[in-house]
């Protein structure tokens, strides 16, 4: 590596950060940069800096959004009454992109995870079950990963809801056990939406 300019190390060593990137696609991320016109990398770089300055959680759902509340949350045409709770705001777009679910999202910030120390108060928990009341909800999907700590969260919540007037739902296992519902493709997840099961 010491033929290698330190700029460019480092540049080479940010990239290897990113999560599913490694040594070789940095180096060619770097490389293609190198040779791209200053008013590119200046773009870029204003726009990296847009994503952490202008973006905030919406103050309805928590996903991410540069407006006060969403566009998901200002449609008057979305079900208010549905309901859908995943684990990040990733997976928002993951099951918008579905087109299987009209109503709106409660984004936690996390699932229950002992062996990392995150307990239900570290998510948006209370701020569900005060939507859920506020809101008039009828129906809670649970779209969280099907694995342990998914399924853990999943349980948490339906305890949580127990003796309310509202149906609790878990989307379905066309999702093999273990999988991303990020890496998930529209089909698999668009019919896990429609044959969610009631848990509750
Ligand atoms: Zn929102």
């Amino acid at each position: 590596m010491k033929i290698v300019p330190p700029s460019i190390q480092r540049l080479i060593r940010e990239f290897n950060k990113f999560p599913g990137i490694g040594s070789k696609t940095s180096e060619r991320f770097v490389f293609h940069l190198l040779k791209q016109p200053r008013t590119e990398i200046e773009q870029l770089a204003q726009t990296l800096q847009d994503v952490k300055v202008k973006v905030h959680f919406c103050k309805e759902c928590y996903t991410y959004t540069e407006q006060e509340v969403c566009e998901i949350c200002r449609n008057p045409e979305r079900n208010r009454a549905f309901l859908c709770v995943v684990a990040e705001p990733k997976d928002v777009l993951s099951i918008e992109q579905t087109g299987q679910f009209d109503g709106r999202y409660h984004v936690l910030g996390g699932v229950i995870n002992h062996a990392d120390g995150i307990g239900p108060e570290q998510l948006r928990m209370n701020e569900l079950l005060e939507r859920v009341e506020r809101e008039h909800v009828q129906e809670v999907v649970i779209a969280t990963n099907p694995d342990m700590e998914g399924e853990t969260t999943a349980v948490y919540i339906a305890k949580r809801l127990e003796g309310k007037p509202v149906t609790v739902t878990r989307i379905a296992r066309g999702l093999p056990v273990g999988a991303d519902i990020e890496f998930a493709d529209e089909v698999t997840l668009g019919s896990a939406m429609k044959a969610r099961q009631k848990i509750l």
